[in-house]
């Protein structure tokens, strides 16, 4: 019996379920990967996430070879290809079973639901894990049998399921015969350099033993200090694992792990830095719990539906202006420079630079989502859609569509001395600190090559209450 495993967005080779067990259950084991390059257009993927993809990819063929499993990495268009191939690779291979890791986005489950009736057909079982969330999402409702819509009873519940499913170790264990796909069916793994974009390999490592250190730093020193500075953009408070988890280098349940192996259960009660950082991991598993559940969301659909007919503006000099960080308040420009020149924003940044879009230009949420989707390395669809729908005032436990963030008080909380801002914003070093987050108040302003306020604050904010306001009256 010939195991066959079909690695996704789960590019580690442990604490992989379907690895594990086919690992354990069959002979004969090898694995398979498809590049598709049509699909990752569709979804507007960033060109340093897939350089990032593609280099863990090479890693994990190569760490998987050293285990003695051959990991086959073929090219086809899209999705729609995917069946028809896999069939042939289990036709040629007498592959009896399919292993994998369950996916919740729309496009992806059809998909997978297509592989298993194909597969079926032809008398070979799909075997499906569920190792990309820490608690599976079909696990969870509310005590009317409904999906839960607020974060808050969610993530109770959530720690009630993970306490009594505590993550142990997956040792793995050896395999002796593995099978390799013969040439005709493989496309050249060179056909893969081209999504090489030579981005940072010191900054985003791929090796597994890179990513070990890294978690490894970040909950020996800096999640003890994490409910502190992480809304503190110059403090590299956080893990920077999102580009990670997003292409499954790392698994929850690893990370989970190893919290508990330091912090004990502890981590699952308290204010500390482990717990709050379990919290954050929560919303991650929450924003594909809800895709899980109201699928709509995959059809470029807000959460609260009515939202749909809402009338934003659409003028795209504005929205150029905040994506080339030109509108004149300082911490938007800074971090959608820091973004565009690094693919990585801070998540106080995110939210106070998605206000600004929804909240102060009125753009359509959906330009920001695409446009986050097309330049982050932790581009993710599940926690990108909840993040922006969150911050219109669209999304499941969204911010109410009055509270709108200021930008300049957030920037004069979150970076008061400038030192984030400065690093992006070179052309205000002459500017004195107390004036660096309005810098138009300087009296020497106009001296400065820096634009100024592009909307004027307390209007902007007027004028979308006013809109929200008489859109609810409406609906
Ligand atoms: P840490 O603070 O170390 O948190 C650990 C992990 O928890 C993160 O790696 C991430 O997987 C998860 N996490 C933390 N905060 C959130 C959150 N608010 N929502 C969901 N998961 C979270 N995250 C993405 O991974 N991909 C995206 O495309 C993405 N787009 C976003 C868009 C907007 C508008 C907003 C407001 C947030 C978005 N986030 C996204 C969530 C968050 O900003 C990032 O996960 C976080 O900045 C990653 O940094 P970190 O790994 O250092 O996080």
């Amino acid at each position: 019996m010939s195991a066959l495993v079909w690695f996704r967005s789960d590019l580690r080779g442990v604490w992989h379920s379907p690895l594990t067990y086919a690992v354990a259950n069959h002979q004969t084991v090898t694995a398979v990967f498809f590049i598709t390059p049509q699909q990752w257009q569709h979804y507007g993927l960033a060109p340093i996430k897939l350089d990032l993809l593609v280099r863990r990819l090479l890693q994990l063929k190569q760490e998987l070879a050293d285990k003695g499993v051959c990991l086959n990495i073929m090219q086809v268009a899209d999705f729609a290809a995917i069946p028809e191939k896999l069939k042939a690779i289990c036709t040629e291979q007498r592959i009896t079973h399919l292993y994998l890791n369950a996916e919740y986005e729309l496009d992806e489950r059809r998909r997978d639901q297509k592989v298993k009736a194909l597969l079926a057909e032809q008398g070979i079982v799909t075997g499906i894990f569920h190792d990309t969330c820490m608690v599976r999402p079909d696990q969870q409702l509310n005590k009317e049998g409904k999906p839960y819509k607020v974060f808050t009873p969610y993530f109770n519940q959530w720690l009630a399921h993970l306490r009594n499913d505590l993550p142990h170790s997956q040792p793995w264990q050896a395999v002796q015969l593995t099978l390799s796909l013969p040439e005709a069916l493989l496309d050249s793994d060179n056909s893969i350099q081209r999504y090489m974009q030579n981005a940072d390999e010191m900054g985003w490592p791929a090796a597994s033993s890179a990513l070990d250190e890294k978690i490894d730093d970040f909950l020996t020193d800096a999640v003890s200090r994490y409910a502190q500075s992480r809304d503190f953009p110059a403090q590299h408070g956080s893990s920077g694992l999102s580009p990670y988890l997003s292409i499954g280098a790392v698994a929850p349940r690893q990370l989970a792990h190893s919290m508990l192996i330091r912090f004990g259960e502890a981590m699952l009660d308290g204010s500390g830095g482990a717990h709050v950082w379990l919290r954050e991991l929560a919303w991650r598993d929450f924003y594909r719990y809800v895709m899980f559940h109201f699928p709509h969301l995959c059809m470029h659909r807000c959460f609260i539906e009515k939202y749909d007919a809402f009338n934003w503006c659409d003028d795209r000099n504005l929205f150029d202006a905040w994506c080339q960080g030109q509108t004149g308040y300082p911490i938007v420009d800074a971090a959608m420079r820091c973004l565009n020149a690094t693919g990585w924003m801070h998540n106080r940044l995110r939210m106070i630079v998605a206000s600004f879009l929804c909240k102060h230009l009125l753009l359509p949420w959906r330009w920001g989502e695409e446009y986050f989707m097309s330049r982050l390395i932790d581009g993710d669809f599940a926690s990108n859609n909840g993040g922006w729908q969150w911050s219109a005032s669209v999304g499941t436990d969204a911010a109410p569509y009055f509270r709108i963030f200021n930008p300049t008080t957030q920037g004069q909380r979150y970076d008061p001395d400038g030192e984030f801002l400065l690093q992006w914003l070179p052309e205000l070093k002459t500017v004195p600190k107390k004036h660096l987050h309005e810098p138009q108040k300087w009296q020497a302003a106009s001296s400065l090559n820096y634009p100024p306020p592009i909307v004027e604050h307390k209007q902007a904010v007027s004028s979308t209450k006013e809109r929200f306001g008489q859109f609810l009256d409406m609906h």
